[in-house]
């Protein structure tokens, strides 16, 4: 049996004709650039997350720096935020001129530290960038209790978490903005790049699309320097399809999430993502991640068939083999994973001038090296899930 981390083909199967209708409608239109497809997305997806605006843009990095435009962060400022992220976390921060402050994460829920926040702000803190990772919301209220004792702004990274909940509201109704990304694999995903910001502030929202269109409230008439980034109106059309689906889908991915959760449980040198910690919050499970700790059977020597291994070493990170072989054992039978992410932002080339070191962040330097994405997506079928689980008991099982 075959396991793919990700693939449409059976999402498509059952929405293609819809979605060729869809498309064909706004291909056939003429109107490519905004018009009542994008009304009626920004709208309903407004909706969906409890929140008056909505702004469509090119992508979830955009999001992010039209989220950090419209509330005046740039040179100067700094922006606290986590390291065990995707890349444009950080690097929509520095875009607008300002610094990312790297926090250390929870080994539990792999979030943002709250403990270790207050520590991290300065004079020139303007906002907190919490990331709701892999899906899971990040504890909210006590977020914006910091947040609101110091005057900080609260930019929400919902990228992976599309239909997550903290507290019975959803994620990017918390903050000043959600940022959101429609990038196909995504939670909510279009046929190419989209992105969109929610807030409940009606000036902020104008300002934000204003930016979104070279910072041009009125045609050819221009207050600030901008953007170009608009939401297709084709990829409108796709996410109006799509968007009534989103709950069920996040369902489909719990029930996977549970099973996983139930089946693996106890498992030596397998450590298991947690629930949100609220009865009444909502993981998403955009991703399932696994940490692996110890591998039993281990091996003397690797094959050359895994481009990460030893890929952190380069790095300074901890040791990797352990997650390492258990990704090459699985692949070997039939089961593709994914490591979200083997390198920390703060080590990356790129960000060489801030100054972290091997050592900076030891529990996101400690992730990179366990962390392992099991298949998770909501067309997976119960016999690949029960495969999956099968394999991962076998392997990580000593044999006499
Ligand atoms: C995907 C992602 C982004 C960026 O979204 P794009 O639409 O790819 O630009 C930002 N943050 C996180 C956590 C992501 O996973």
């Amino acid at each position: 049996m075959q396991v793919p981390p990700f693939t449409l083909s059976k999402q498509l199967a059952k929405l293609g004709p819809e979605l060729d209708q869809a498309v064909s409608k706004v291909l056939l239109s003429g109107q490519y650039i905004g018009g009542e497809v994008n009304h009626t997305f920004e709208k309903n997806f407004a909706d969906s997350v409890g929140v008056p605006y909505a702004v469509g843009c090119n992508s979830g990095t955009d999001a992010l720096v039209l989220a950090l435009r419209g509330l005046s962060i740039g040179l100067g400022d700094e922006v606290i935020t986590t390291s065990f992220s995707f890349f444009a976390t950080a690097e929509s921060i520095s875009a607008v001129g300002a610094t990312p402050v790297f926090v250390d994460v929870d080994p539990k829920t792999y979030l943002l530290d709250l403990h270790q926040i207050e520590k991290a702000i300065t004079p020139a803190t303007k906002a907190i960038l919490p990331v709701h990772l892999f899906g899971c919301p990040i504890d909210m209220t006590d977020l914006m209790d910091i947040a609101n004792k110091y005057g900080l702004r609260v930019i929400e990274d919902c990228a992976q978490a599309s239909g997550a909940f903290w507290n019975g509201c959803s994620v990017g109704s918390w903050g000043d903005v959600g940022c959101f990304s429609f990038f196909p694999t995504k939670n909510l995903g279009a046929a190419g790049d989209g992105g969109a910001v929610t807030t409940k502030d009606a000036d902020l929202a104008k300002k934000m699309r204003q930016l979104s269109v070279h910072g041009m409230p009125r045609r050819y008439f221009h207050t600030e320097l901008g953007y170009n980034s608009r939401l297709d109106a084709l990829q409108a059309a796709v996410l109006n399809v799509k968007l009534p689906h989103l709950s069920s889908w996040v369902l489909q991915r719990q029930s996977i999430a549970k099973k996983y959760r139930e089946n693996l449980q106890d498992l030596p040198g397998l450590d298991l993502p947690i629930e949100p910690i609220q009865d009444n919050a909502g993981h998403a499970w955009n991703q399932f991640v696994v940490r692996v700790t110890s591998f039993p059977n281990e091996e003397e020597t690797f094959s050359d068939k895994l481009e990460q291994v030893s890929l952190g070493a380069n790095y300074g990170l901890p040791d990797a083999r352990f997650r390492d072989q258990l990704k090459e054992k699985l692949l070997d039978n039939g089961i593709n994973t994914i490591i979200y992410y083997p390198i920390p932002i703060h080590l990356q080339p790129a960000y060489k001038s801030l100054g972290y070191t091997s050592g900076s962040l030891p529990v996101t330097e400690k992730l990179c090296s366990q962390v392992l994405s099991l298949p998770i997506f909501p067309e997976l079928s119960t016999s690949q899930v029960e495969f999956v689980i099968k394999v991962v008991v076998d392997l990580m099982t000593v044999k006499n």
